[in-house]
C-alpha cells in the first residue's frame, strides 16, 4: 500500500554533514521524494510538531534542538518520502528513537548520540504512523510544495494576500 510521510534530517544531521549518507542509505528503500526544501525553523513550528510531548521535561530543550539553537544551525531539511509501505522501510533504516539501543546498522545507531543533558540527539525525524504523517506533512508543506496529490485539497479565494516576489 502506498503511504507517505514527513522525514526532517535535524540540525545535528546537517552540522555532522550527514545529508548525503542519510539520503544515500534512504535510497536503499526505492521510495520516491515527492517534496524537499531547507526551513528555518520557528518556535511555533517547533511546538506545534512537538505537541505531544509536551509534558515531557526535555520539551523545551526539544525545541531548542529542532530550531537548531543546540548547534548553531538554524535550519533542516524537511522531505516527503512516498511509495509501498513507506512508514516501516523509513523507520526500519532510521531505528529506534535512543540512538543507544538502535541497531548500529541503522542511521541513529550510527550517527545519533546522547548529550550529557539526557536529550537524544537522533539526526533525523521520520513520521511514526499514517496520522502523523498527514498532520506533519500538512504542518510542514503546502499542496503547491508536494508534486503529487496526497491528500484532498480545494481551491480558496484569498485577497489581500502579501507575497515576496523577485524584483
Ligand atoms: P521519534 O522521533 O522516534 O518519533 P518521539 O516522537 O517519541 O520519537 O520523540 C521525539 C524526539 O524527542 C526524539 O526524536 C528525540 O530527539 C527526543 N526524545 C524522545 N524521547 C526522549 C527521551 N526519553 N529522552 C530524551 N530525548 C527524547
Amino acid at each position: 500500500m502506498n503511504q507517505q510521510l514527513l522525514v526532517l534530517i535535524k540540525p545535528d544531521g546537517l552540522k555532522k554533514s550527514l545529508t548525503g549518507n542519510i539520503l544515500t542509505r534512504l535510497s536503499e528503500t526505492k521510495l520516491e521524494i515527492v517534496a524537499a526544501k531547507m526551513v528555518r525553523v520557528s518556535r511555533e513550528l517547533a511546538v506545534e510538531h512537538y505537541k505531544h510531548m509536551k509534558d515531557k521535561p526535555f520539551f523545551e530543550d526539544l525545541v531548542k534542538y529542532i530550531q537548531g539553537e543546540l548547534h548553531d544551525r538554524r535550519k533542516v531539511m524537511a522531505m516527503v518520502y512516498w511509495g509501498n509501505d513507506a512508514i516501516t522501510k523509513v523507520r526500519q533504516l532510521a531505528g529506534a528513537t535512543n540512538p543507544e539501543e538502535a541497531d548500529p546498522t541503522t542511521i541513529r545507531g550510527s550517527y545519533g548520540r546522547i548529550t550529557t543533558k539526557g536529550l537524544y540527539e537522533n539526526v533525523l525525524h521520520t513520521s511514526s504512523n499514517e496520522l502523523e504523517a498527514e498532520r506533519e506533512i500538512k504542518l510542514w508543506f503546502q499542496p503547491e510544495d508536494i508534486i503529487v496529490d496526497l491528500y484532498p485539497t480545494e481551491v480558496i479565494e484569498v485577497k489581500m494576500e502579501k507575497k515576496c516576489v523577485w524584483t
